[in-house]
């Protein structure tokens, strides 16, 4: 009987030349309008030639492609991709974006590894499943267009078609391997939202002679900010971490990620961590913690002897599951109030990520580490909440479904969103079998 291995092993040349093909139809912001249909019509394409039922749904925007494929068993697996890149800096490249090549076993062109070779991964693996003779689960692919641009149809389209992509799990676009080469599998992730604090004094910019009479705006929203740290920038608001969602199981998973303080802080420069700890509580604060950081401050006038009528502090506020964006900002302004900075006003963006969970014990999260376990013969770094942030709140809260990155292809000298954006060849390879293996474990559990 061929293995799932040796089955890939055989067809590797078409693995890379589809890859090829894909990653020569770039569609991004500015970029050439015509590709959207060519990139759109290529995957129907490829998904209908592996047996899939495939359906473009037109967005406000670009659009969606659906497709699934009938299992013989009763499980369903969603997939979840894009087809979006990010535009290029072509200066800034060694070879050309747009036409991948290969240099000592990796292939460089933007879209390699976010998130080109994640969808081909899935889909050759039910293409290779298939020649085996196996239909194990009943796959769906959602693919957008628009998820480098925030995904503006994303939480719209899955909230209208909640029946047609109910599944037992659903993965998120792959992940990287850490820089020791060890594959992660993220279960939940950080939301995120953003905060103006804006303090106006006066009704117009003044000598600065005015200081001993008219409050500073600048210094005023600089006070309003230290208020919210303590030294080590725990944050101060009262009630800030009532919601946070900690248990033992979570702790303990978060802790057994290793750290290695000696490479991050060669890498960062960073002399002492926040938050008053010490590396071993590193990776506890770096998934499981909020934190709010104060990303950049202005004020009317930069001029010597003006003294400025009005100034804004920006801050994002990286939030974890069970925190909710509403209630934070209610804590904020009632912070600011009993702090006598009723002066300060609050400002939220209506762009907003909520954070997203996913049981580490769950079935599927199970079978896509013994399916890590399996293919890279290594024990997984399963990862509670990761410190990243995207849209996978929409597929946890309104379709109920545990979601996860698998391995993924990337490592972490992929350059994603950068100049010579690349990934290892046999990280592509090594994807398909581990995919195929999830569908597998997932029939059999
Ligand atoms: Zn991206």
């Amino acid at each position: 009987m061929v293995m799932i291995r040796e089955y890939i092993q055989e067809n590797k040349q078409e693995y890379l030349a589809k890859l090829l093909e894909l990653c020569r139809l770039p569609v991004y912001v500015g970029g050439p309008e015509e590709n959207v249909a060519k990139c759109v019509d290529w995957i129907v394409h490829e998904l209908q030639e592996t047996g899939f039922s495939v359906k473009v749904h037109p967005t406000g925007h670009r659009p969606v492609i659906y497709a699934e494929k009938k299992g013989s068993g009763d499980k369903t697996i969603l997939f979840y991709n894009h087809y979006d890149v990010v535009p290029v800096n072509r200066a800034d490249w060694e070879s050309d974006p747009f036409e991948p090549c290969l240099r000592e076993g990796r292939l460089y062109g933007r879209g390699t590894s976010d998130h080109k070779s994640s969808f081909l991964a899935r889909l050759f693996a039910v293409k290779c499943l298939d020649k085996l003779g196996e239909h194990p689960v009943t796959v769906k692919f959602l693919l957008e267009g628009d998820e480098e641009a925030n995904s503006p149809d994303l939480y719209g389209f899955v909230n209208a078609h909640r029946e047609l992509l109910r599944a037992n799990g659903c993965l998120y676009p792959g992940w990287r391997r850490n820089e020791k080469g060890m594959p992660r599998i993220n279960c939940g992730s950080r939301g995120n939202f953003i905060v103006h604090l804006i303090c106006r004094t006066a009704d117009k910019d003044l000598h600065e002679l005015n200081a001993a009479l008219v409050p500073n705006a600048l210094t005023r929203v600089m006070q309003a900010v230290a208020s919210l740290f303590d030294a080590d920038q725990n944050v101060m608001i009262k009630g800030f971490y009532d919601a946070v969602r900690r248990s033992p199981a979570l702790e303990k998973a978060a802790a057994g990620i290793p750290f290695d303080a000696e490479s991050f802080r060669a890498m960062t420069g960073c002399r002492r961590l926040a938050g008053g700890i010490g590396p071993d509580q590193a990776m506890l604060r770096s998934t499981l913690t909020p934190v709010v950081s104060c990303y950049a401050v202005e004020s009317s006038s930069v001029a010597r002897d003006v003294l400025p009528c009005e100034a804004t502090a920006h801050l994002r506020f990286y939030i974890v599951p069970d925190q909710d964006a509403e209630t934070l900002l209610q804590a904020l302004r009632d912070h600011l109030r009993e702090n006598g900075f009723s002066d300060c006003e609050v400002i939220a963006d209506q762009d907003r990520i909520r954070p997203s969970y996913t049981d580490i014990e769950d079935p599927f999260v199970k079978a896509v580490e013994e399916s890590a376990r399996e293919t890279y013969g290594v024990q997984p770094l399963v990862v509670p909440i990761s410190s990243g942030t995207g849209p996978k709140y929409v597929f946890t809260e309104l379709l109920g479904v545990p979601t996860v990155s698998d391995a993924g292809v990337g490592d972490s000298l992929s350059n994603d969103h950068a100049a010579n954006e690349s990934i290892v060849v046999e990280n592509y390879y090594q994807n398909i079998e581990h995919i195929a293996r999830i569908m597998r474990i997932m029939a059999k559990q």
